[in-house]
């Protein structure tokens, strides 16, 4: 088992216990704490969970304890969780000003509690768009003052955490779900992650990857169902609803879905959007832009802004339909 120190507790009094007591410990550093592995077995263990300085032990049975423990609240912006379904939205892309703050009003306006927009794309081509970088962020910091809708950016490399200091929500997208050295570096920064779940991932993945980023220090994890890849072909992915609950059953961390990613196709956006809610998903991220096909990435998926109305009308008629608020 491991016991997990408080942040910056000194390791040195637990070790010297370890050693009087014969328990073979080993010593190691995980983001700003210390945390000792001992052996399961032992009850002279018990006498060391007493000390200050662990906050919390760690079974080897649970695979991704903090993950299956995790109890706390949600809030970003004006949404708090259990008070609506959750809605982020905005364009793949952030492709200029003038679609930006076009988009972000009308969004604000239905009621949309976080704006989405990506400044550094995780594009399969080399030769695709590959996103306008720190222009990007400067024009979503500034859409932010005007709207006062809170931020979720995709976060590509640690290289470029200093530009993320005014992002609300961090997105690891589906290509970096494992990286782990990334995973690790955001964490770090105590905020808020929303973790998209790679298509090659199980559940149980998914889930770990969610507990990299609890250690490490993210105060809660959105876990975010984007499609797996399965044999069939006919979208862009198959997204997994039964991934929802099961994920609910494990966790008690929220859970949105990106019908978006999933689709690749506007035509299909909305019913995979409504089946996520219905298989429980506490919110969705919906890609949205002012005139799709002039879009410079995902433009066969991304909703104009008269259809995601409509599908937010839909989706709050389901929730009445559910009794869910
Ligand atoms: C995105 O949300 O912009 C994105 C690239 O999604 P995913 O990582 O799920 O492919
Ligand atoms: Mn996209």
């Amino acid at each position: 088992m491991l016991l997990l120190l408080r942040a910056e507790a000194s390791p040195a009094s637990l070790l010297e216990r370890c050693k009087q007591l014969h328990i073979e410990a080993h010593l190691h550093r995980i983001g700003n704490r210390w945390a000792i592995q001992i052996p399961t077995n032992g009850h002279q263990t018990e006498a060391l969970f007493r000390y200050e300085e662990v906050e919390r032990i760690l079974s080897d049975e649970i695979p991704y304890p903090l993950v299956q423990r995790w109890e706390g609240s949600v809030q970003i912006g004006e949404w708090r969780r259990g008070s609506s379904l959750l809605w982020i939205a905005g364009p793949c892309s952030v492709e200029s000003r003038a679609q930006l703050v076009e988009v972000a009003y009308a969004l604000k306006e239905m009621g949309v509690h976080v704006l989405r927009g990506g400044a550094y794309k995780a594009r399969t081509s080399p030769y695709s768009f590959q996103g306008l970088g720190e222009e990007a962020i400067e024009w979503l910091l500034e859409v932010k003052a005007l709207t006062a809708l809170p931020l979720c950016v995709e976060i590509l490399s640690e290289r470029h955490l200093p530009l993320y200091d005014e992002i609300d929500l961090l997105q690891i997208g589906a290509r970096n779900m494992d990286n782990y050295q990334l995973l690790q570096a955001v964490a770090l920064q105590r905020k808020p992650i929303l973790l998209k779940r790679n298509p090659q991932a199980t559940v149980q993945e998914w889930l770990l990857a969610a507990e990299y980023l609890l250690l490490y220090g993210a105060p809660w994890v959105l876990l975010c169902e984007r499609g797996i890849r399965s044999f069939e072909r006919s979208l862009r992915y198959t997204l997994d609803v039964g991934a929802i609950p099961v994920a609910q059953r494990e966790s008690r961390l929220p859970i949105i879905a990106d019908p978006s990613h999933a689709a690749g196709d506007w035509r299909y956006v909305e019913p995979l959007a409504l089946a996520a809610i219905a298989a429980g998903a506490e919110g969705l991220i919906v890609e949205v832009h002012p005139n799709p096909s002039q879009a410079r990435s995902d433009a066969a998926q991304q909703l104009t802004i008269e259809q995601f109305k409509q599908l937010v009308q839909k989706a709050t008629a389901l929730c009445a339909a559910l009794s869910r608020s």
